[in-house]
């Protein structure tokens, strides 16, 4: 996640209703915009677990993603897939060169949705891993660092540091 801060006043495209504040945003590849940082967490749930854009009755913010399919006029399957691939990018993981080559607008429809497939469960492991590690109550600021890394979503703002060498200082 990049952070960019904007000139006051700025709009994000996903919810331009209100005023954010102007250290709250982040470059989104997939928008190929900058948006706020809460929208990103939106973002996050929305592709993860999905297989199509999600309906209203099953997803808060869907729409949001539904935002999403009118701007960037991609399929469901083609937004998840720049999104995630751009997650592992920004999460400093590594990623093969058949994933950096792979080009979602002209992958047939069963491959792009058989690699969203590994994608997402590679993803989910990850933050899987990163809750657990919460839960075993790590000691090590270091490890909290890395948790904030991997997980963009809701955690880090739900960890509770007051059992760590952080946190007792
Ligand atoms: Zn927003």
């Amino acid at each position: 996640m990049r952070r960019v801060v904007v000139e006051d006043g700025h709009k994000c495209p996903l919810c331009p209703d209100h005023w954010d504040e102007p250290e709250h945003f982040v470059w989104s590849d997939l928008l190929r915009a900058v948006i706020c940082h809460p929208c990103t967490y939106e973002i996050h749930n929305g592709f993860l677990g999905f297989a199509e854009w999600p309906p209203a009755n099953q997803y808060s913010a869907a729409g949001k993603m539904k935002r999403i399919r009118k701007l960037t006029g991609l399929t469901f399957q083609q937004a998840k897939f720049i999104y995630l691939r751009s997650w592992l990018l920004d999460n400093n993981e590594r990623i093969s060169e058949t994933l950096k080559a792979f080009n979602p607008l002209r992958a047939a429809v069963a491959d792009l949705h058989a690699v969203n497939i590994k994608l997402d469960a590679q993803i989910s492991r990850m933050c899987l891993r990163a809750v657990d590690f919460r839960i075993t109550w790590h000691d090590d600021p270091a490890i909290f660092s890395a948790l904030i890394r991997v997980m963009p979503g809701q955690v880090h703002t739900t960890i509770d540091i007051s059992n760590t060498r952080e946190g007792r200082r």
